[in-house]
């Protein structure tokens, strides 16, 4: 990704008016801060900014996935639907899976996730115990027939999601990963800014033991839990029940909220039925026993937004937003703003400070209320009043905090708050 970008050369087609089709406010912020477009019901496009946001995103999730010792792959979403019929989900998918005949007649179906063509794929390399334990991922688009989809990014037909598997020997070792595994998504949803919960829930269709869901509180809600007010332990919400926190002792409350992790513990559902076995010490074979680990990648960006917004735009978390730095330039007909604008964005640019720099003809207010919109964490006005003294300001987004200095005074600030190098 670049560093730098001027307004005038990328595509940022901002809004004024609250777009018809945005059923939520985080929808109305992304459609509005031009990061994504629908194409038809339930499939977007992703602006320049969206892009860069979801870049930042799968950044976060690739250095957390990788520090805990997993290795990325990306496996086709054109999948045999002869895998889903082994395992059995061909039924269970129901009308949600796409399915189509090509022209050699062969029966295809667009991955709505991926569990059958991985341990397919490891049941002619997985030979013995010694390459275990193992745990992959990938970052790729997902597809789901979804009779109404809703939210923008939220339900949509095709969605991107991480989704990593975990392969051991034992139970034991899958109790390992599954632990390992649950505090990396503790620590990715902590960067990505939001306020969430883990609980534990039902398997369903994926099979398995154990599994848990990551929720965020949302007003695009899905789904429900019974939270506790004081101690924030939450578990799955039952209608009619009167709970107390075993902690405190008071009643819980329901919070509506919106799924953006699953983790499982499959076992050897798939190895079974998929013939996934590897040899241990003793020479016999075993079926490898198997998690898998979801995030809803696409949803999770309108999900930061619904946490960090106020009632100018968006207020990005800094891992998260496009740029760190938006440089105004007040009056691009000014040969003295400009001047000053230019140098100083050269300088962001060798500082290796992510910068836009909004160079448009454009009067203060439109560049000011579009800066909010787009929530990107700083600001830095140049304009006749600032250059008065030979100053620049600097606006911190989130706090609204303003600092008039020397230019290379704010260049240093920034270079410390926001050089991620
Ligand atoms: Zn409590």
């Amino acid at each position: 990704m670049g560093n730098t970008m001027l307004w005038t050369k990328t595509f940022i087609p901002t809004l004024r008016e609250i777009p018809q089709e945005a059923e939520s406010l985080a929808h109305q912020l992304m459609l509005r801060a031009g990061l994504v477009r629908r194409l038809m019901a339930g499939v977007y496009s992703f602006l320049p900014l969206g892009l860069r946001c979801l870049n930042n995103l799968c950044g976060v999730i690739r250095q957390e996935m990788d520090n805990a010792g997993a290795t990325e792959l990306l496996l086709p979403a054109l999948q045999p639907r002869e895998l889903w019929l082994k395992s059995g989900r061909d039924k269970e998918m129901g009308e949600v899976m796409i399915r189509f005949t090509d022209r050699r007649g062969r029966q295809i179906c667009l991955g709505p996730t991926h569990e059958e063509v991985i341990t397919d794929l490891l049941s002619s390399h997985i030979s013995s115990y010694k390459q275990l334990p193992l745990i992959l991922y990938q970052i790729q688009a997902k597809f789901r027939d979804e009779i109404r989809p809703r939210f923008g990014l939220v339900r949509a037909c095709e969605f991107i999601m991480k989704d990593a598997y975990s392969f051991d020997r034992d139970e034991e070792g899958l109790k390992k990963n599954y632990r390992l595994i649950f505090e990396v998504y503790n620590r990715i949803f902590t960067r990505c800014g939001l306020d969430f919960f883990s609980v534990e829930a039902d398997p369903g269709v994926m099979g398995g033991s154990t599994s848990h869901e990551f929720m965020v509180v949302s007003q695009d809600a899905e789904d429900a839990i019974l939270a506790c007010p004081a101690c924030r332990l939450a578990r799955p919400f039952k209608e009619g029940a009167s709970e107390h926190c075993p902690q405190c002792k008071r009643e819980l409350e329901k919070v509506n909220t919106l799924e953006l992790g699953h983790t499982f513990k499959l076992g050897t559902k798939y190895s079974l039925s998929l013939g996934a076995n590897f040899l241990d010490e003793k020479g016999s074979a075993r079926p490898l026993i198997m998690g898998c680990y979801g995030i809803g990648v696409s949803r999770v960006i309108p999900a930061i937004i619904e946490c960090n917004n106020d009632k100018n735009g968006i207020v990005w978390p800094p891992e998260i937003a496009p740029y760190q730095v938006i440089l105004l330039a007040l009056d691009t007909t000014e040969e003295k703003i400009m001047q000053a604008a230019c140098a100083l964005y050269a300088k962001l640019k060798s500082a290796k400070v992510e910068v836009l720099f909004d160079d448009r003809d454009e009067r203060a207010g439109v560049k000011f209320n579009d800066a909010d919109l787009l929530g990107i964490p700083f600001q830095i006005i140049v304009g006749r009043d600032t250059l008065k003294d030979g100053k620049v300001e600097l606006k911190v987004r989130k706090s609204n905090e303003r600092i008039k200095d020397k230019a290379p005074e704010v260049i240093k600030r920034l270079s410390l708050l926001a050089g991620k190098g």
